[in-house]
């Protein structure tokens, strides 16, 4: 009996989320409310999360108790030979993080190089970048439940603690040890100074910034960032800041147009790969969350976009302030709209008179 579970469920979800007829005969989803299952591209009203169960086979379905919807017909879907095979990869990858492409592909029955660009299509990212996530994923689950880091390293599948550093280092996360204890450990300088969006405070750990943020009141954003980490051990230290707050002030006052700190952020895949786009845009320029997303290769993750911008936490450094709406409105901004407006501006004066 397969009842899937686990990460890859999110990617269903998203599929039953999208009414995505691709994946129709793939699986199935069950709603315990109704104790009907549908095919993922039923135009039915969606249920809550917590009350969908999926499921590999129609039969499985039924096995458990679950009737097929009668406006979607489950049961008579056709199922696309390659996105089942992709979504068996996912499985698979789920089970075993170690698989290689070429096993991955052979098992799917696809050649290496359609097997990932079909993966990527359908998944959004490359079955690489997919089973680091779950390596990830699966380290973090192994030290929750109170395993030592070494042990946990090996448990979810990574090849050496060497890897795993690495991993959090591009995933421009905490390191594993800090994370085992919820950021408990992790020392966080901060300081704040004046410039002409308000107050700025900036924030590092011993491996990079992990805040910078607006606002108008000293003592709010002190607690908002004692809110973020609750667990770690948060010392106000201006002198230690002191260069990186000179270079991000350059920067705000156009005098630098490049900002490049190293960052300590936790975030998910998804939230790395919009940020790293994010961070590619040109001083000066602006792109909407629809480019971003097909940039991304789905164009359907729009909102989602919109979302991993909202929740950036390093003002400036990772311009989310340079994305907008499709019709050029400013759209949100973490930090309000008036200090997006007044930066979009002065970005875009300052790219044009220096622009030789
Ligand atoms: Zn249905």
């Amino acid at each position: 009996m397969t009842i899937i579970d686990g990460m890859e469920t999110e990617i269903l979800w998203r599929a039953v989320g999208d009414r995505d007829a691709r994946f129709d005969g793939t699986f199935v989803f069950a709603v315990a409310t109704t104790g009907i299952f549908c095919r993922p591209s039923c135009k039915a009203r969606r249920p809550k999360r917590e009350n969908v169960r999926f499921f590999a086979a129609t039969v499985e379905a039924e096995a458990c108790g679950y009737r097929p919807c009668l406006r979607c017909r489950p049961t008579a879907a056709d199922a696309d030979p390659v996105v089942t095979a992709i979504v068996t990869a996912i499985r698979e990858i789920e089970e075993f993080p170690e698989a290689s492409l070429d096993e991955l592909a052979s098992t799917a029955g696809l050649s290496s190089y359609h097997f990932q660009r079909k993966f990527k299509e359908i998944v959004g990212i490359s079955p690489k970048r997919y089973s680091e996530a779950i390596k990830m994923e699966r380290f973090k689950d192994e030290v929750r439940s109170g395993r030592d880091v070494t042990t946990a390293i090996y448990e979810a599948g990574f090849g050496s603690a060497r890897a795993i550093y690495e991993k959090a280092n591009e995933a421009l996360g905490m390191t594993p040890a800090a994370y085992k204890k919820g950021g408990k450990g992790v020392s966080i300088e901060f300081t704040t100074v004046e410039c002409d969006l308000g107050i700025m405070l900036v924030a590092r750990t011993k491996r990079g910034i992990c805040s910078v943020s607006f606002g108008d009141d000293r003592p709010d954003l002190i607690s908002s960032l004692g809110a973020e980490f609750p667990n770690a051990d948060i010392v106000e230290d201006s002198s230690g800041l002191e260069a990186i707050v000179r270079g991000i002030l350059d920067h705000l006052a156009g005098r630098s147009r490049r900002l490049v700190l190293p960052l300590d952020l936790q975030a998910t895949a998804f939230q790395l790969q919009v940020w790293e786009m994010l961070r590619k845009i040109p001083y000066g320029e602006t792109r909407s969350y629809a480019e971003i997303a097909e940039q991304i290769g789905d164009r359907r993750k729009v909102r989602a976009v919109a979302r991993a911008c909202a929740t950036n936490r390093v003002a400036l450094v990772i311009p989310c302030h340079r994305v907008v709406a499709s019709d050029g409105r400013l759209s949100g901004y973490r930090w309000g709209i008036e200090r997006k407006k007044k930066l979009l501006e002065r970005e875009s004066s300052g790219a044009k008179t220096s622009g030789r």
